[in-house]
């Protein structure tokens, strides 16, 4: 299995109260699934995605994803882990403001063992012809591709976005879900999507459905939709 979560328990403590954001959650993914994260807010995604890309530690229970067993792991070897495993994608795209778009990719793959080739990631996600412009010089869905690109470059086995279509209009949104779905073919990388949008279950092989810090309900796709088709 790519990934195995079993029993993790994340609590946050503040002042005096604490807090339970995970309850024993169970999940396990075959690489090369996509899965779609849903929940209100509050209900514990975005702590389920942190501590699967390690950068976040659960209480108790056991992880391993892509061979790593994360509870075993020192600082410096989770470091590794997350520089050589995992790609994240955020809602807003957090890129190096005074370097160009190629500039931000390249950046990544200076920290990384095996980069892709800089020049094919800017293709595939469509950007070669911008790669010298800077992101102010660059539209919501073209930044969000460079931050897609940046994390690809690093070849990772694993994409963790946290809402990635959260900051963008309804026609680049299917875009970049069309972008995902087409790395998810070419790289066979594991994907994980966090979304309040409940129509883009459709898209992913597996549904997580979480509340009060539990995946209440775990669904497979058998036939995936295409974004195109997904109307909201
Ligand atoms: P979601 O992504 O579904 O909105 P989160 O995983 O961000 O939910 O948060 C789950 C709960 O854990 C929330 O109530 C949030 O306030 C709490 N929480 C998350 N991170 C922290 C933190 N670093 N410190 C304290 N509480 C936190």
């Amino acid at each position: 299995m790519f990934l195995q979560m079993e029993d993790i328990n994340k609590t946050y403590q503040s002042g005096e109260t604490t807090f339970q954001a995970l309850k024993t959650v169970d999940l396990s993914m075959e690489q090369g699934q996509i899965g779609v994260i849903l929940g209100p807010s509050g209900s514990g995604k975005s702590t389920l995605l942190n501590i699967i890309g390690g950068i976040d530690l659960a209480d108790s229970g056991s992880i391993r994803v892509a061979g790593w067993k994360l509870n075993d792991l020192k600082e410096k070897q989770l470091t590794q882990y997350r520089r050589d495993a995992v790609g994240f994608i955020f809602q807003f795209y957090n890129l190096v403001p005074n370097l160009t778009a190629r500039e931000n990719v390249e950046l990544t793959t200076t920290i990384s063992k095996h980069p892709l080739d800089i020049d094919e990631i800017l293709e595939a996600v469509g950007m070669k012809e911008f790669e010298h412009r800077f992101p102010t010089e660059l539209s919501g869905g073209q930044q969000q591709r460079i931050s897609i690109a940046r994390a690809l470059v690093k070849n990772p086995k694993l994409l963790l976005c946290d809402e990635p279509t959260g900051a963008l209009d309804y026609t680049t949104s299917k875009e970049i879900l069309r972008l995902l779905i087409d790395v998810n073919k070419k790289y066979n990388t594991t994907i994980l999507i966090i979304t309040h949008n409940t129509a883009i279950a459709e898209m992913g092989h597996r549904v997580l459905k979480m509340r009060s810090g539990k995946i209440i309900e775990d669904l497979v796709n058998d036939t995936l939709v295409p974004p195109e088709r997904i109307e909201w």
